[in-house]
């Protein structure tokens, strides 16, 4: 079967089936075009898409912009591996830090390798700069975080089914309960190896949790107190998905490492990064860490034209002021529903609360009707729905989008 020979959408499901290792459950619809807000199937349907890859193509699909950068980066010049240098890395470091505000950059591929990368970063810190005993280093984690696939991430994960049968783990992190700065400062206090403390500004896969106002700052600031870095996990809650450029942005809260992936490329090309300032980001020396793809020259074309599109089309603007359309008129509709219970989050990174239990499937059967009436949405834990559409909507769109929601979920009422 030749790769452009047309499949109907059964076919590619059994084919993906048959083929492919079972590590989804995919909602049964089968895309084959994007563009923008808007996402086609194999015959031609035409869908809101309000997973945005999960926050990958905040910058809406296949921007011409980044697809433009892309197609002319990949004519000239693909991969040298960093045995060599390349004419755009150096470019798109500059132009990263200085939006972001880090002295340098260390680029990665996907989210798990950048969150693998600042671990490793915070442990040489912790033995070269603070001074912690070698191999002794923790880093303490949140509950119910979610930081990536590789074994060493799913160590500190307290998800059973990305666990089970997957040790022995990784040594060295302590978990304690999201949101609570006690806990923090029990933990700082209390142990005198602690090197980082690392969380989500938002917990995105837990299912939209949004800490409360100040939770960031004070960690930030207990992080300072006890000579900890403070490492924000942005690879879901950046690149202007919660109405900020990053997260953090929303308090006082710029953390000693900063991790970034999914729309650091608009969903085009996987690109993710960690960025820090020189008294952390020294202690990485030539052979101690790597990526063969890393920082390669489309990459770095790719992540400079999605971050223009960021800033050009006032994204995260747009994003604040559509995500309190969206929480303002899911509210509305709250009042009078027994079938939604909650709207939550921040920005254009928002989840409904259904009204049954977790284990129920529910949540899933509102996503199947949903697609029916057009728009793709995902539940995130059992009686959860994320809605986190591309942040280039517009409010029109967003409106007839909300119609949607609103009428589906209203077929479910009891
Ligand atoms: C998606 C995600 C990751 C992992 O990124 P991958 O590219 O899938 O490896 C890490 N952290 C957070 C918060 C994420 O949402």
């Amino acid at each position: 079967m030749a790769v452009l020979e047309h499949v109907t959408s059964q076919q590619a499901i059994e084919l993906e089936d048959k083929h492919g290792a079972h590590n989804y459950h995919p909602l049964p619809v089968v895309l084959s075009k994007g563009e923008g807000v808007y996402v086609w199937d194999v015959e031609g349907k035409k869908y809101y898409d309000f997973l945005s890859a999960y926050s990958a193509v905040n910058q809406g699909h296949c921007h011409p912009k980044i697809v433009g950068a892309m197609v002319a980066q990949a004519q000239q010049l693909t991969l040298t591996s960093r045995a060599f240098y390349n004419n755009v890395l150096g470019k798109y470091e500059k132009y990263a830090t200085e939006l972001f505000g880090f002295d340098k950059l260390l680029p990665m591929n996907t989210g798990a390798e950048a969150v693998e990368t600042a671990l490793k970063l915070c442990r040489k810190w912790a033995y070269e700069v603070k001074g912690i005993n070698e191999n002794a280093a923790e880093i303490v984690v949140c509950e119910n975080n979610f930081h990536g696939r590789t074994t060493t991430i799913i160590s500190f994960s307290n998800d059973p089914v990305a666990r089970k049968n997957f040790g022995p783990f990784t040594n060295g992190f302590v978990k304690i309960a999201y949101d609570n700065l006690e806990a923090l400062e029990e933990v700082l206090k209390s142990n005198k190896n602690i090197a980082g403390f690392m969380a989500e500004p938002i917990q995105g896969e837990a299912g939209v949790y949004v800490p409360k106002e100040g939770y960031l700052a004070g960690a930030k600031a207990l992080c300072k107190k006890y000579n900890v870095l403070f490492i924000a996990d942005e690879v879901q809650t950046g690149i202007a998905r919660t109405g900020k450029m990053v997260c953090v942005d929303h308090e006082d809260a710029k953390p000693d490492i900063l991790i970034l992936g999914k729309a650091l490329s608009g969903g085009a090309y996987p690109v993710s990064a960690v960025l820090a300032n020189n008294n952390i980001m020294n202690v990485i020396k030539p052979g101690n860490h790597g990526s063969t793809f890393g920082g390669n020259p489309v990459a770095a074309a790719v992540a400079i034209a999605a971050l223009e599109v960021v800033k050009d089309e006032k994204l995260a603007e747009n994003a604040e002021e559509l995500g309190q359309l969206f929480r303002s008129e899911i509210n509305k509709f709250i009042e009078t529903s027994s079938i939604a219970t909650l709207v939550r989050g921040k920005g254009l990174l928002n989840a409904v609360v259904i009204n049954d239990s977790e284990d129920s499937d529910t949540a899933w059967n509102i996503c199947m009707k949903l697609r029916d009436n057009g728009l793709l949405a995902k539940p995130t834990h059992g009686n959860i729905i994320r809605f986190a559409p591309p942040l280039v909507m517009t409010k029109e769109q967003l409106l007839d989008c909300v119609s949607i929601i609103i009428a589906t979920l209203k077929e479910f009422e009891k």
